[in-house]
């Protein structure tokens, strides 16, 4: 089930990633070594009551040397295109400005609906100023205060009132969501085409029936696959679109609605930052991952750079040790059908369910060839395991005290678990749960 995406506009300073980082709350990775995308605080998850969401802060996306007004119009529009519901943030200590109604107006022509939040009542005496900002036309606005958390909840029922409206796409559970996330001109566009070739038969180029109206459908062996965001490669001519940032946040969003990532790499090229950035994420999604190498076909080679490749790329991308390599081109589609079998893998994988007999057996051994770590005298001790989840496979470490489960000692479970199972092409997660 795709969430979905809200996104804060208002022009600068008036709050917007302070009510970004009340919302989404402090998220810290547990795998130190990534570099995190999360930090970027541009895209977050999160929760209201029984609701999940995505949430984007537009004031994060700059875009380039454009003026101030140009700004902010920009970000409005991203909010219309990326978004399901925008709250629309003003500063009630400064009164309606010009550039307030400048948002306004490119919000009033979109078909979206807007909260509009009134940031800075800091106080109930405050409550008074906010009457003005009916003008806007809007409606009701929801008095907040970013600095002392006020108000938000009123807020985020009122969004929340919007999401029923939502139309969501459902792929059922047996397709294959897939997205291809790298910089500009690694080939994404070359390699879907050479994946949809002419054998492969396309169902559908969903055009206007959901929301982003953006993903190919098609059929292999009896096989159904979606391409996720597919449109989203190709451009509309927009500003924007030329930045770092934005491009940061469509390919977030390719991510969240995947179930397998391929992460693609110019293999003219080799690696970058920005490739480790948004790989980086879609190992913190807990998506199934599978590492493209293409424009093989340019690369001059003898029998060891292949290897040399391989071993490069393991160094940069340390966090997905798990994620095949595959090495193709798909400019003369060499190797192109060793894709599919990966893709195909790594999302088995992703959703494996194990059986807990074997699981508790792996887990027994694993503790007998290297016994838990104590602390202060005191040792771990590990009763038994269970799967909880899957998409991915998540294990639940029942223990006498779960502070005992030291970070070396959950990799090295890990490991065991993976040795035992394969998992190849999906990252696995760990509880440690204190047994009542
Ligand atoms: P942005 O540019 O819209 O993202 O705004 P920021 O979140 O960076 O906030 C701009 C300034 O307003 C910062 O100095 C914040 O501390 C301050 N600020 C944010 N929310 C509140 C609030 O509720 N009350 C007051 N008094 N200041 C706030
Ligand atoms: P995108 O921006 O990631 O979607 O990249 P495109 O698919 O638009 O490709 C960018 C450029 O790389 C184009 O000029 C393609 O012809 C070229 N290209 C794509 N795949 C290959 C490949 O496998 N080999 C070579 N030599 N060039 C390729």
């Amino acid at each position: 089930m795709a969430k979905p995406v809200i996104a804060i506009v208002g022009r600068p300073n008036v709050g917007k990633s302070t009510i970004f980082n009340r919302i989404v709350g402090e998220r810290v990775s547990i795998v130190e070594d990534i570099p995190g995308v999360t930090r970027d605080r541009i895209y977050s998850s999160g929760e209201w009551l029984n609701y999940q969401f995505n949430l984007i802060d537009t004031g994060g996306i700059d875009i380039g040397d454009e003026p101030f007004l140009a700004q902010i119009r920009q970000q409005a529009e991203i909010a219309i295109d990326e978004a399901d519901v925008i709250i629309f943030l003003t500063n009630g200590r400064e009164g309606v400005t010009a550039a307030d109604e400048e948002v306004a107006k490119i919000l009033y022509r979109s078909k979206k609906p807007v909260v509009l939040a009134v940031n800075k009542v800091d106080n109930p005496e405050m409550r008074a100023s906010i009457y003005d900002f009916y003008a806007l036309g809007f409606g009701e606005p929801f008095p907040i205060s970013g600095s002392h958390g006020l108000g938000l909840g009123d807020l985020l029922d009122a969004v929340a009132e919007h999401f029923k409206n939502i139309v969501t796409e459902e792929y059922d559970d047996e397709t294959i969501k897939f997205s291809l996330i790298g910089r500009p001109n690694v080939g994404k566009s070359s390699l879907v085409n050479a994946l949809l070739g002419e054998d492969r038969v396309i169902v559908s180029n969903i055009a206007g029936t959901t929301r982003d109206a953006v993903d190919t459908s098609y059929r292999y062996e009896g096989q159904d696959f979606v391409i996720i965001d597919t449109a989203g490669m190709r451009k509309k001519g927009k500003v924007y679109e030329s930045t770092e940032k934005y491009s940061v946040l469509r390919a977030l969003k390719a991510i969240d609605r995947s179930d397998v990532v391929l992460v693609v790499i110019d293999g003219e090229e080799g690696i970058i930052e920005q490739d480790k950035k948004i790989a980086g994420y879609a190992h913190e999604a807990g998506r199934a991952v599978v590492i493209v190498v293409n424009k093989w076909d340019a690369v001059e080679k003898d029998e060891k750079t292949m290897k040399d490749f391989e071993t490069n790329i393991r160094e940069h991308f340390l966090f997905l040790d798990y994620a095949p390599i595959v090495f193709l081109s798909a400019k003369t589609t060499r190797r192109i059908h060793t894709l599919l079998p990966k893709i195909i893998l790594a999302s088995e994988n992703h959703s494996l369910r194990v059986e807990t007999s074997v699981l508790n057996d792996v887990i027994m051994d694993a503790v007998a060839m290297n016994p838990t770590p104590t602390d202060k005298g005191k040792r771990l001790k590990i009763y038994y395991a269970t799967q909880v989840a899957v998409k991915p496979p998540a294990f639940a470490i029942f223990v006498n005290e779960p502070e005992l489960m030291h970070f070396s000692y959950e990799r090295f479970l890990q490991n065991r678990i993976r040795d035992a199972f394969g998992f190849e092409g999906t990252p696995i997660k760990i509880f440690a749960r204190a047994r009542k």
